[in-house]
C-alpha cells in the first residue's frame, strides 16, 4: 500500500477544493483494505471524487483510495465480478467488447463502480442496482462478506450500504447479450451538451424530489446563475454548482444553503443534497 501523510486533497475532488488530510492511503488489494479498515479511525473511502466535496482546512481524516482494486473477472457467461475501484467507463468498454447490455443509460457517469453501487447511482431510468447480482462488502464489524442483491435494501440514490457505512469491495453484475452502442453515444453527447463539463463540479447537487426535478425548482425560484464567492449555480444545468476557479469550501456550503432556502420559500419543497460533504 502507499501511505501519504499531510496530503493535499484538492485534486481528489472533482470540485477542485480540498485541504490537507492527515493521511491518504492507496490500497492495492482486499487484504490491505481490510488491514486499513481494522486499524485506522475516521476513514473516508474515496472513488473518483466526482460526488464528494472536501473541506479546504485541515482534515483529521484518513482517505482511502480503492482505485488499484479495479479488476474485471468473468465468473460465467454474463456474470461479471468487478473491483470497486474500476472506473465505470471501463465497465462500459468491457460491455461493448463482450456485447453485454443493461447499463448503457449510465454511460458518461464519471464515478467508480464502488461509488455508483454505494449510492445506487443511475441515469435515464436505469440504476446500477438493476444489473447487480451480489456485492462484496466490508461491514461495520470489519468483516468481509458477499451479499446477494435480494438481501440488500436499495432505492433512489440510497442503499443499505450507504446507511450502514459499509465499504464496497467488488460488485458482481448479470448482463444479457446485445450491447447498444447508439444509446451510449446518444447519452454521452447529451452530457456534453447539458452539463458544464469544462468547470469543476460534482454533478447533481440535489436529489430530485419524488415526481419533480430539482433543476426546474431552482429555475422557478430564480436562482440559476446565482453566485457566492467563486461558486455559481450553473447556467448550463441549474442543479450543478460550479467552481469558477477560486471557490472556497464555504462558498459552496453557503450557495447550497441559499438554494435550499430559496426553493423552500418559493415552492415549499425541501431539497436534499445528493453530494457527499467531508467537513473535517
Ligand atoms: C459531470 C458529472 C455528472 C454526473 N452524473 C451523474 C448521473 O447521471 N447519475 C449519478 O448517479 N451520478 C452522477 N454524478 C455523480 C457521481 O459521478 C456519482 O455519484 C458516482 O457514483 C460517484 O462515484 P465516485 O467514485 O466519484 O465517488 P466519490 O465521489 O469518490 O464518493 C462518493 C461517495 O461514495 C463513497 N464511496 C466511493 N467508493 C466507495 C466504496 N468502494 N465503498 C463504499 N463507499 C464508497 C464515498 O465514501 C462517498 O461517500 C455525476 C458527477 C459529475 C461530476
Amino acid at each position: 500500500m502507499k501511505l501519504y501523510k499531510n496530503h493535499i486533497m484538492k485534486e481528489h475532488s472533482n470540485m477542485k477544493i480540498g485541504g490537507v488530510a492527515k493521511e491518504y492511503i492507496e490500497v492495492e488489494n482486499k487484504n490491505e483494505l481490510l488491514e486499513v479498515i481494522r486499524e485506522k479511525e475516521n476513514i473516508f473511502i474515496l472513488g473518483n471524487g466526482t460526488n464528494t466535496l472536501i473541506n479546504d482546512g485541515e482534515l483529521n481524516t484518513t482517505f482511502v483510495s480503492l482505485k488499484p482494486i479495479n479488476y474485471i473477472e468473468e465468473k460465467s457467461e454474463g456474470l461479471v465480478e468487478v473491483g470497486a475501484g474500476l472506473d465505470f467507463s471501463e465497465l462500459i468498454d468491457y460491455m461493448e467488447e463482450k456485447n453485454y447490455t443493461g447499463l448503457e443509460n449510465l454511460a458518461g457517469i464519471p464515478g467508480t463502480v464502488g461509488g455508483l453501487v454505494f449510492m445506487n447511482g443511475g441515469a435515464h431510468g436505469t440504476e446500477i442496482f438493476d444489473r447487480i447480482s451480489s456485492v462484496e462488502i466490508i461491514d461495520d464489524k470489519g468483516e468481509l462478506r458477499r451479499i446477494e442483491k435480494e438481501n440488500i435494501k436499495f432505492s433512489y440514490r440510497v442503499t443499505e450500504i450507504k446507511e450502514k457505512k459499509w465499504v464496497v469491495v467488488s460488485a458482481t453484475f448479470k448482463f444479457d447479450k446485445g450491447y447498444i452502442k447508439e444509446i451510449v453515444e446518444r447519452y454521452k453527447m447529451k452530457r456534453n451538451e447539458n452539463h458544464p463539463l469544462n468547470e469543476p463540479n460534482l454533478g447533481s447537487t440535489f436529489k430530485n424530489p419524488e415526481g419533480l426535478f430539482s433543476a426546474r425548482l431552482i429555475i422557478e425560484a430564480g436562482l440559476q446563475g446565482k453566485k457566492i464567492g467563486g461558486a455559481e449555480v450553473s447556467m448550463v444545468h441549474p442543479n450543478f454548482i460550479v467552481n469558477k476557479g477560486d471557490a472556497k469550501f464555504t462558498d459552496i456550503i453557503e450557495i447550497i444553503k441559499a438554494v435550499k432556502d430559496g426553493v423552500k420559500i418559493k415552492t415549499g419543497i425541501e431539497l436534499e443534497e445528493e453530494i457527499i460533504i467531508v467537513e473535517n
